[in-house]
Formats: structure tokens, C-alpha cells, sequence
């Protein structure tokens, strides 16, 4: 799955939004997220982030890695 980093805090442009043919991109309070299940791995949501701040875990630059649980752990106490 595709995964927000910490580029977007305080940013949250939402453009990704409009992208994701699945709607599985969601607000948090200070930045957006992907859930990881619903996501289709498209990526179409990773070019149009002004801020570069969507990266395929497989892709994770080693200091954001933990933003693959972070994603994750955001729909876990929804
Ligand atoms: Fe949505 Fe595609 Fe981005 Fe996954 S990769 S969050 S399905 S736009």
C-alpha cells in the first residue's frame, strides 16, 4: 500500500483525494491517511502531492519508515 508521510502535517492539500479511484485516503487533525487495506497500490495519489509526501512502503525513505504504521495505526482506533 501507499502511505502518507510527514510532509503533509498542517499541509493536508487534499489533492490525493481526488485522485484515489477508492476513496481510501482520509483526514486525520493534522494530516491525511491511507487505510492500507483498501488501498489498490493505483498510484495515482503519489504524483500530484504538492509536498511529496505519499511513498509506496516498499519505497519509504529509511527515516519515514515508520509512517507505514502510522497509516496503519490511525484506522486502527477509529
Ligand atoms: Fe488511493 Fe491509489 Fe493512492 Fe492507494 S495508491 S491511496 S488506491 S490513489
Amino acid at each position: 500500500a501507499y502511505v502518507v508521510t510527514d510532509a503533509c502535517v498542517d499541509v493536508q492539500d487534499r489533492s490525493c483525494v481526488e485522485e484515489c479511484p477508492v476513496d481510501c485516503i482520509y483526514e486525520g487533525d493534522r494530516m491525511m491517511y491511507i487505510h492500507p487495506d483498501e488501498c489498490v497500490d493505483c498510484g495515482r495519489c503519489e504524483p500530484v502531492c504538492p509536498v511529496t509526501s505519499i511513498f509506496h512502503t516498499d519505497d519509504l525513505p529509511p527515516n519515514l519508515a515508520g509512517f507505514a504504521q502510522i497509516n496503519t495505526e490511525f484506522f486502527a482506533d477509529l
